[in-house]
């Protein structure tokens, strides 16, 4: 859909949101309506007069029915519609992404988008249907800064944070796409392109909004937040006993090993990663799921898992086998099913329950970054071909 409204002027510069309890009203900065909470959205209409029962209104239009074209309206009360005519596109703004593109599956149950940010950017926003259920995947930065050898967003580099508004836009996108279908969004992982705890307020604010049940009321236990293993996010996520699901990237059962799959090793090694996840286990009680990317000559060995098995006894632990999905720096390396299923057996024999990650979308390269970089790759190609 085209956005009606002008890009801003200069590129967002994250600073501290403003709190509920907190005047929003500041005219010179233009507010983004989507990465508002609903005492904040009430608090910035209050400034111009309006009254609560036009905020729930337009809470209701944004958040629950996922509303883009807000002045198309005509139910709406006679305040509301002219404080929109007034500040929208001026003051305040929305996040609508606009689709660059939409890869279905041939299996008809993932959807995989394209979405252009207002600045130009684009990110990956999938929607995944299981049985009696839908999950969407979102982005939450631009790229991403951790570069992850096996992972075509890693190999991208890093563009910029999402602010709220953006991660909280890609679900309401989801939800559209859903509605389109009489059906309804129930889970949201953050496993797109980025790293969710780099971004961690930004990634926090947008869980609030999501999970606030006159909105997208996607509960909190529905969500997961997948790091490459952020130490301090971790613990500031037990800190504040943040009730969402925790997903950790291991990949690697020595220092070396894990290094050389994930450069964040180097700065956030193995044995503190695990430190924090027992400090986590201690603090909330939650269990945590370990994902393991399979590739084929590189940790799918037994011993691999024995050692997995190992690092990992005595924590609340769920482990999560993934078969790569390709990407240029690791092509043909798929990892045979068998050895897959030996893994499989060994870290359940250790007493950790543990399953093997379905195949999906991948005629669709569903693989984070996978879109993009295909994107990349054919516009290289073109002037070749020309
Ligand atoms: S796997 Fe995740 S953390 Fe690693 S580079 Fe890719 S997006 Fe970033």
């Amino acid at each position: 859909m085209k956005s009606r409204l002008p890009a801003p002027e200069a590129p967002y510069i994250a600073e501290p949101l403003a709190h509920a309890d907190q005047p929003v009203h500041d005219e010179r900065v233009p507010i983004y309506l989507h990465e508002l909470g609903f005492d904040e959205l009430r608090a910035r209409l209050a400034a111009d007069g309006l009254r609560p029962a036009h905020a729930a209104t337009l809470w209701n239009a944004l958040q629950y029915r996922a509303q883009t074209d807000l002045l198309a309206r005509e139910d709406f009360p006679p305040p509301l519609r002219r404080w929109l005519e007034w500040r929208l596109g001026v003051e305040c703004l929305l996040d609508m992404p606009e689709v660059s593109s939409h890869t279905p599956s041939s299996d008809g149950l993932t959807d995989k988008f394209l979405l252009r940010l207002q600045d130009g950017q684009e990110i990956e926003t999938v929607v995944m249907g299981y049985e009696g259920r839908h999950t969407a995947c979102v982005s939450t930065q631009a790229g991403c800064a951790m570069g992850c050898v096996f992972c075509a967003t890693g190999q991208m580099g890093f563009a910029r944070h999402l602010r709220p508004g953006e991660i909280v836009a890609q679900v309401l996108h989801a939800r559209r796409v859903l509605q389109g279908a009489g059906r309804r969004l129930r889970n949201l992982v953050l496993m797109g392109m980025g790293e969710p705890l780099h971004n961690y307020d930004n990634v926090m604010k947008a869980l609030q909004i999501l999970s606030d049940t006159r909105g997208c009321n996607i509960g909190p236990s529905k969500m997961s937040i997948s790091t490459v293993g952020v130490v301090p996010g971790i613990l500031r996520l037990a800190e504040e006993d943040r009730p969402y699901n925790l997903a950790v990237s291991l990949h690697g059962s020595t220092e070396e090993e894990r290094a050389a799959l994930i450069p964040a090793n180097q700065r956030w090694p193995l044995h503190e990663l695990v430190q924090s996840c027992r400090t986590y286990g201690e603090k909330t009680g939650r269990k945590i799921f370990f994902a393991w990317t399979l590739i084929a000559g590189v940790n799918d060995s037994p011993a691999h898992a024995r050692r997995v098995a190992a690092l990992l006894q005595g924590l609340r632990a769920h482990v999560n086998l993934i078969p790569l999905n390709e990407t240029a720096g690791y092509a043909g390396r798929e990892c045979a099913e068998s050895s897959a299923s030996v893994f499989h057996g060994i870290i359940q024999d250790a007493g950790i329950p543990c399953t093997i990650r379905q195949k999906r979308g991948i005629d669709v390269a569903a693989g984070c970054g996978q879109l993009k970089a295909a994107r990349r790759k054919r516009e290289r190609a073109a002037p070749q071909a020309a």
